[in-house]
């Protein structure tokens, strides 16, 4: 469980929202996204196969 540092709401990685970016296999980016003020948590890339 976490809080998110602009609406100080709690935010649940289960329930956080995931939204995935890039225009290919290679190059994704997972964005986390606080469901309550829609700002962005963080960023995550994907793995690189090959
Ligand atoms: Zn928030």
């Amino acid at each position: 469980m976490a809080k998110c540092p602009y609406c100080k709401l709690e935010v649940d990685f289960k329930n956080v929202e995931r939204v995935k970016k890039g225009a290919g296999i290679l190059m994704q980016e997972i964005m986390y996204v606080c469901p309550h003020c829609q700002s962005i948590l963080g960023v995550s890339r994907g793995k690189y196969t090959g």
